[in-house]
């Protein structure tokens, strides 16, 4: 998954005055079932955490995940875990199923076991190794929070629940899905022959409840090298520009080089980027040429505040001058001309807009791949309802016209974008409300809406409720993720406490 940012939030109370219904208390057997739960498990769920993040699940462009040995060796200890709980356990190659009880009512929890790709050499101990101690409080690993941690956690919440032997009219199923980060698609298929149950919560996202996903979207064009300018022998010019991981994370590296580079414009380029919050700068000589390194603050890429975006800042660092549109210094003039240092695609013509309960689109470049024929730039966007997708690519493609109509002709232009998401109107609103305002004494919560997408758009009746708090930095896709100890107890509370209420 996501994002939130606070103002969405408190127009999210406005907005849902009107459509929040009251609540009742919670009952007695689900509050001693959420202290049971965290008494007796508090050691268990953190040691099944570490098992789970142990296994690099990461998706393999050239392996379906039914056929990938780390997916396999991660199922297989989810199917030993599962047994060890006493659950039943269905492998059905990309989609796992967890189930507990009987009922032809079903309530479904929905997360995902793969990961996003993770730089090593950013992490304090590997990434797939469960770090308690570097930063006390807190559990480091790819996953931990997005989305291995709700995967522990609902197996606690389940076995909370089998334990002290609640009378539950329905089934629960805990899916675990192994493509939700990069092909929805074998998730699609799946559903089309198994039926899902009629309600669900989905723990990939954030409290209280998410209710609204923002669609996602790229704006990719090639800076060729035909076409392209070359700079007079002797002329200072941008000769290297790159940077970015994945499209999903605000990138954390960019680098440059400018050729013939005189101190004045050196002086120029550091003094530029010293004003720059969150940046660190490296500069290197290498005869006239000056190599730049730019570091910033990886974050998912729905929520560009939580970051610092190193691609549009070294850019922006490098606009001390107008630079010949070589290939390199026509990616740097564009990021400068339709990005800037903006988060809400305020230069890109006319495409920035808002909602009043989703906020903001958001555009963020995120990848700089160097190409056979040229340089691509690739912008994420996040937006909300209210523009159609053709109003926004003709929107987005006019933009790119008038910088191409003032430049030079760009490569392999391409405009693409989904619908956003909405629901709501779920049924189990009032009781995931209920339960984060008790456990929480968060008084009158509301549903938000994020920037991310999760897998609640695929199932009935579905809602993200955690694993983050509102408002706080959402460590999933970046290089520095974790879940606090602390959340992750009060996660296994609220879930075991919505299971006990929903299933009864
Ligand atoms: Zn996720």
């Amino acid at each position: 998954m996501k994002r939130t940012i606070l103002a969405s939030l408190l127009l999210a109370c406005a907005v849902h005055a009107h459509a929040a219904p009251k609540t009742a208390a919670l009952s007695p057997a689900a509050v001693k079932a959420a202290k049971y739960a965290v008494t007796t498990y508090r050691l268990e769920v953190v040691k099944t955490l570490a098992g789970l993040v142990s296994f690099n699940t990461v998706a393999d462009p050239k392996i379906p995940s039914d056929q990938d040995p780390q997916h396999i060796a991660f199922k297989n200890y989810l199917k030993t875990e599962t047994s060890r709980l006493g659950f039943d356990f269905a492998d059905h190659g990309w989609v796992v199923v967890i189930g507990m009880g009987k009922g032809e009512e079903r309530v479904g929890i929905v997360t995902h076991g793969d990961v996003q790709p993770v730089d090593p050499s950013k992490w304090k101990k590997s990434p797939f190794v469960l770090d308690q101690t570097s930063e006390p409080g807190k559990l480091l690993a790819r996953g931990a929070e997005d989305d291995k941690g709700p995967i522990a956690t609902a197996l606690y919440a389940m076995k909370a629940l089998k334990d002290q032997q609640l009378p539950l009219s329905k089934r629960i199923e805990l899916y675990v899905y192994m493509g939700e980060e990069s092909n929805w698609q074998p998730l699609v298929d799946f559903l089309k022959t198994h039926e899902p149950p009629q309600m669900n919560i989905t723990l990939d996202a954030e409290y209280p409840a998410v209710v609204a996903e923002k669609a996602s979207g790229t704006i990719a064009v090639t800076f060729p090298k035909a076409g392209a300018v070359v700079a007079p022998a002797g002329e200072p010019h941008i000769a290297a520009f790159g940077g970015g991981f994945f499209g999903s994370q605000i990138p954390e590296d960019a680098s440059a080089t400018i050729a013939n580079a005189t101190p004045e414009i050196e002086a120029q380029v550091r003094a530029r980027g010293a004003q720059q919050e969150g940046m660190r700068y490296e500069f290197t000589r290498k005869g006239s040429d000056l190599e730049v390194r730019a570091h910033g603050v990886s974050a998912h890429s729905s929520k560009p505040e939580d970051g610092v975006n190193a691609v549009a800042m070294l850019a922006d660092a490098l606009a001390v001058r107008p630079w010949p549109n070589t290939t390199a210094g026509a990616a740097v003039n564009y990021l400068n001309e339709l990005v800037g240092t903006g988060l809400y695609g305020e230069k890109f013509g006319a495409i920035a807009y808002r909602d009043s309960f989703m906020g903001p689109m958001t555009v963020a470049p995120t990848v700089i791949r160097q190409k056979e024929e040229g340089i691509e730039v690739s912008i994420n966007l996040r937006r909300p309802r209210g523009k159609s997708i053709e109003q926004i690519t003709s929107e987005a493609k006019a933009a790119i016209d008038g910088w191409q109509s003032r430049n030079l002709a760009l490569a392999n232009v391409t405009v693409r974008t989904g619908e956003p998401w909405q629901r709501l109107d779920a049924p189990q609103l009032p009781v995931l409300m209920n339960v984060f305002s008790y456990f929480t004494g968060m008084k009158d919560p509301k549903p938000v809406a994020i920037g991310g997408g999760t897998n609640s758009r695929l199932f009935p009746n579905a809602v993200s409720f955690g694993p983050g708090m509102p408002g706080q930095v959402y460590t999933g896709h970046s290089e520095h993720e974790f879940i606090t100890l602390k959340q992750l107890l009060l996660n296994l509370q609220m879930y075991t406490a919505v299971l006990a209420e929903l299933a009864k």
